[in-house]
């Protein structure tokens, strides 16, 4: 099932002289447990098809689908509930609450989506569990290390049901071994069914990617193709 469709989305800010073509016609699907990495020039549009996909801007022509409805027919209420339940941001700097646990930083979209607090903090400590963080749950932001801050700000994307993952250049501030083990707690989250999104300029990171999809000028220019399945080795021969 396509937990993202983009269909034909174009987007232009400014008006006049000041018009900017940020994306023409950008077409895009992003199945459960898929996981598609977005690169391109700088100015290419990746950020601005990130906020797209995560119902943050609307696009000026073309449609968004999350979980199969329509974004461009819903209330701002309907948007809003949709992008606290369904939706999970990794942002470069990973925007962690420095006054909060882990634990606390993980169970607050539940909180704020409003969860009881027990069940908020259960779904908040099973998260990190699977990030491996469980006994550091106690602890806040600024005693935790780099990379078990990532490890944070993946499970709060993720807590609960989110099923779709954007991330804008997760490993940015990071060294090549660090954002390595970003792309791979991302791709394990794919693995349990989560959609990935993943914006990097970083090919080497991108190869974890079922696809890549490539940017120019607000144009989808290249594509690789999702990988053969195993199925494929059973299909008949031409
Ligand atoms: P990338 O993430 O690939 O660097 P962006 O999506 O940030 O590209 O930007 C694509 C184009 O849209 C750029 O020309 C940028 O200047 C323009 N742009 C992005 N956001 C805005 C905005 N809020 N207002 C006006 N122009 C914008």
């Amino acid at each position: 099932m396509n937990v993202l469709e983009l269909l034909g989305v174009s987007k232009v800010y400014g008006q006049g002289p000041a018009e900017v073509h940020a994306l023409w016609g950008v077409s895009l699907t992003v199945g459960e447990g898929e996981l598609v990495a977005v690169m391109g020039p700088s100015g290419s549009g990746k950020s601005t098809l990130l906020t797209i996909a995560g119902t943050l801007e609307e696009p000026t022509s073309g449609e968004v689908l999350v979980g199969g409805t329509s974004v461009g027919g819903m209330s701002r209420n309907d948007r809003a509930r949709l992008r606290r339940r369904s939706v999970g941001y990794v942002f470069q700097d990973f925007n962690l609450l420095a006054g909060l646990t882990a634990a606390e930083n993980v169970s607050l979209p539940l909180e704020l989506d409003g969860v009881a607090a027990k069940s908020a903090r259960e779904l908040g400590l099973r998260a990190l569990d699977e990030l491996g963080l469980r006994e550091r749950a106690g602890s806040f932001p600024d005693d935790l290390s780099g990379g078990e801050r990532q490890r944070v700000a993946i499970a709060r994307a993720v807590v609960g049901d989110r099923r779709l993952l954007l991330a804008d250049e997760p490993s940015g501030a990071l060294d090549s071994a660090n954002g390595e083990t970003v792309m791979r707690l991302i791709r394990a989250a794919c693995q349990r069914g989560v959609a990935g999104m993943v914006v990097t300029h970083d090919a080497q990171l991108a190869s974890w990617a079922d696809r890549v999809v490539f940017l120019r000028d607000g144009r989808v220019v290249d594509q690789t193709s999702p990988a053969a399945g195993p199925e494929s080795l059973l299909a008949p021969n031409p």
